[in-house]
C-alpha cells in the first residue's frame, strides 16, 4: 500500500519509537491502508537495541522465541546464530525486518516527539516534534518502550570528573579501548552483571560499586545448533500459537509442583538441573516460588550456595550473596561468567552500603573517606522504566489534562492500552499490560494487533474516538495490584515496584496476572464490543454494550 498523507501535514496515526514495537505498527498501518509518520529519537531502528550496546549486551530470552511471528516466511529465513542473542546480531535483526518490508522510508530519524494534545474542537492530536514541526493526526500511538529512559543518580560533582562517563543504556555508537583504564561500575542489574565479566577482561583495573546484590543464574549460552533450530522452525506456528496462551508468552519448561511437597533431596536436584540448564527457567522449578516465601526460600538459598562455591574469598562471597529479597521479585539476571569474575586479580568489589559514595572527585569517587582514581565511570543504573519515556512527551488530554498529573499517584490504564480523558492515544506494553513480565516481542505483536483491529473496527463503524470508561479503567488498576499482592514481588525495592527512582509513587506497574490469561481478557472485551470502551461519533458518544 503506497504512503499517502491524508492531507498536508494530517495524518491517521502518529507512531512515537522505531524499536520492535513502531516497526511493527507501521507494517500493520500500511497493511491496511491508514497512514503514518513514524518518529524516532535514535538515528536508526531497533530501540533498546540501538542504544544498549554495551559490552556483553544480550538478550535473556532464547533467540528462537524473542523474534517476530507475525511472518511465517521472515521466522523461516532468519538464522540467530546463538540460542541467547547478542546485541549486535538482535539490531541486525531489527534492520532486517526494516529493509524487508521497506519501512525506513516512512520514519523520521534524529526526531524527538515533544509535545502531545488533544484538540477538542477538531476532535484530533496535535504532535509537536523537537524540529518545530506541527502534525494533525487522528491517532496517537506510543511505542517508546518500558525500558527507555535511563538514569544517572544524582551524585555530587559529576560533572567535575575529568574522565569518560557512559551509562550502559545510551552507550556510544564506537569501539571503547578500555585495555590501559582503571574502571568503575555502578550498579549490579541485568546489564552490571552482563558487562561486568566482558569489561574486566578489557580494563587494566575494574571496581564495582554494589548497592544491592543480585540473583544471577548462568545462560549457558552456546551456539545455535542445527538441529535446535530444525526443532522450531519445523513447527513454529504451532509453537507460536502456544506461546501466545502461557504465563510468560514463551515456551518453558514449568513444573507445577510447589517446592514444599518435594523433599530436600529432591528440590536439590530439581535446582540443580535447572542451573545446569541455565537461564530464567530456574524460576518455573516449582510452582510456588513467587507466591510462598519458604517455598522462595529454598530456591534463594540454593543460588546463594552456589555464590559461596564459586567466589574464592567468602567475605566477597557474602557481599555478593542477595538476602534483602526473595529470588525473582526483582528482575531475574542471567550471566555468563558473572560470579567468576570476582576471583580475578584485577577486579574489586566496594559495598556501598558499607562506603557509602560521597562524591565524584575530579579523578574519581570518594566513598566513606577512600578515594578511588578512575579513567572511566559506567553507570549501569537503570532506567526510570514503564512511565520515563511516555513522561517525556507532555501529553495533554481533554479539558487540557496532563498525563503526567493524572498519573501522579501511579499509572492509571484500561487494559495498559489506554487511559481514560486521552481518546485516541495508545500505548504499546503501557503499564498495566504484561509488557515487562513476558517476552516483550510477543506482548508487543498483540497490542498492535489489538490497536490495529480497533482501528479497523473504528472505520468500519465511522467512528471517530475511542477511549476507556472510568470505572473499566478503575477496576482494571485495581485488578493489576490485587493479583501483584498475591505474590511476593511488592516486597522488593525493584523497578517493577518504581523504588528504584526517588521520589516515584510504589506500586506494581506491569500486570502478573499472566500473558495467556491477559490475552484472553482481550479477546473477550473484543468480542463483546469493546467492553469498557466507549466510542463517539463525531461528537455523540457511544458506550460498549
Ligand atoms: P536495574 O536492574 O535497575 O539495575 C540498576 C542497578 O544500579 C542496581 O544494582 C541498582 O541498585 C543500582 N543503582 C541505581 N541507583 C543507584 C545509586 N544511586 N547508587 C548506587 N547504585 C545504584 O537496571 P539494568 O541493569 O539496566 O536493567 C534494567 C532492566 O533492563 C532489567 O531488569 C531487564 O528487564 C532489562 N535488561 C535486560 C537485559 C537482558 O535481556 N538480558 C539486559 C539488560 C537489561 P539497587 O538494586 O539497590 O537499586
Amino acid at each position: 500500500m503506497p504512503f499517502t498523507k491524508k492531507k498536508t501535514g494530517e495524518v491517521d496515526a502518529v507512531v512515537v519509537g522505531a524499536g520492535f514495537s513502531g516497526l511493527y505498527l507501521l507494517y500493520k498501518l500500511r497493511q491496511h491502508g491508514f497512514t503514518s509518520r513514524v518518529f524516532e529519537r535514535g538515528g536508526d531502528v531497533g530501540g533498546t537495541w540501538y542504544w544498549n550496546r554495551y559490552p556483553g549486551a544480550r538478550c535473556d530470552v532464547e533467540s528462537m522465541q524473542y523474534s517476530y511471528s507475525f511472518d511465517e516466511e521472515l521466522q523461516q529465513e532468519w538464522h540467530w546464530p546463538e540460542k541467547f542473542s547478542a546485541q549486535p546480531d538482535i539490531l541486525a535483526y531489527a534492520n532486517h525486518v526494516a529493509d524487508r518490508y521497506d519501512l525506513r522510508k516512512d520514519i523520521e530519524f534524529n526526531v524527538e516527539v515533544k509535545k502531545a494534545s488533544f484538540n477538542e474542537k477538531s476532535r484530533s492530536w496535535q504532535i509537536e516534534t523537537d524540529k518545530g514541526e506541527k502534525i494533525a493526526t487522528q491517532y496517537f500511538i506510543m511505542a517508546t518502550g518500558c525500558i527507555s529512559t535511563a538514569q544517572i543518580p544524582n551524585i555530587p560533582g559529576l560533572e567535575g570528573f575529568k574522565g569518560e562517563v557512559y551509562h550502559t543504556g545510551n552507550w556510544p555508537h564506537k569501539e571503547i579501548d578500555f585495555s590501559s583504564k582503571r574502571i568503575a561500575v555502578v550498579g549490579v542489574g541485568s546489564s552490571g552483571i552482563q558487562s561486568i565479566p566482558v569489561l574486566a577482561e578489557q580494563a587494566r583495573h575494574l571496581t564495582v560499586f554494589q548497592r544491592t546484590p543480585n540473583y544471577s543464574i548462568p545462560s549457558q549460552n552456546e551456539p545455535m545448533t542445527a538441529d535446535y533450530e530444525k526443532l522450531w522452525k519445523s513447527d513454529y506456528a504451532s509453537r507460536r500459537e502456544e506461546m501466545r496462551y502461557t504465563p510468560h508468552g514463551s515456551l518453558k519448561d514449568l513444573n507445577d509442583k510447589s517446592a514444599l511437597s518435594a523433599n530436600e533431596e529432591e528440590r536439590q536436584l530439581t535446582y540443580q538441573k535447572r542451573w545446569e540448564i541455565g537461564g530464567a527457567g530456574y524460576l518455573g522449578a516449582f510452582n510456588d516460588l513467587l507466591t510462598n516465601i519458604e517455598s522462595n526460600d529454598t530456591a534463594s538459598e540454593f543460588v546463594r550456595e552456589k555464590i559461596r562455591e564459586i567466589v574464592k574469598d567468602p567475605v566477597i562471597a557474602e557481599k555478593l550473596s542477595p538476602k534483602t529479597y526473595p529470588i525473582g521479585t526483582k528482575r531475574i539476571c542471567i550471566d555468563s561468567g558473572y560470579f567468576e569474575t570476582f576471583n580475578r586479580e584485577n577486579v574489586e568489589l566496594v559495598d556501598i552500603n558499607e562506603m557509602p559514595i560521597e562524591k565524584i572527585t575530579s579523578t574519581g569517587l570518594l566513598a566513606a573517606g577512600t578515594t578511588y582514581c578512575f579513567d572511566a565511570i559506567i553507570f549501569a543504573t537503570g532506567f526510570d522504566a514503564m512511565t520515563g519515556s511516555i513522561f517525556n512527551v507532555e501529553i495533554n488530554g481533554r479539558d487540557k489534562k496532563r498525563l503526567k498529573e493524572k498519573w501522579s499517584g501511579g499509572p492509571r490504564t484500561y487494559l495498559g492500552l489506554m487511559t481514560e480523558a486521552f481518546p485516541n492515544l495508545f500505548m504499546i506494553t503501557g503499564p498495566g499490560s504484561p509488557s515487562v513480565k513476558s517476552n516483550m516481542i510477543m506482548s508487543i505483536e498483540q497490542h498492535v494487533d489489538f490497536v490495529l483491529d480497533s482501528l479497523i473496527y473504528m472505520r468500519n463503524h465511522e467512528l471517530k474516538l475511542i477511549e476507556p470508561q472510568i470505572k473499566s479503567e478503575n477496576r482494571w488498576v485495581e485488578h493489576v495490584q490485587s493479583v501483584a499482592n498475591q505474590t511476593l514481588f511488592p516486597r522488593a525495592n525493584s523497578w517493577y515496584m518504581g523504588a528504584n527512582m526517588p521520589g516515584k509513587p510504589r506500586l506494581f506497574m506491569p500486570y502478573i496476572g499472566g500473558v495467556g490469561q491477559y490475552r484472553r481478557i482481550c479477546e473477550e472485551v473484543v468480542a463483546k464490543g469493546y467492553d469498557g470502551f466507549k466510542f463517539e461519533v463525531n461528537n455523540t458518544q457511544v458506550a460498549a454494550e
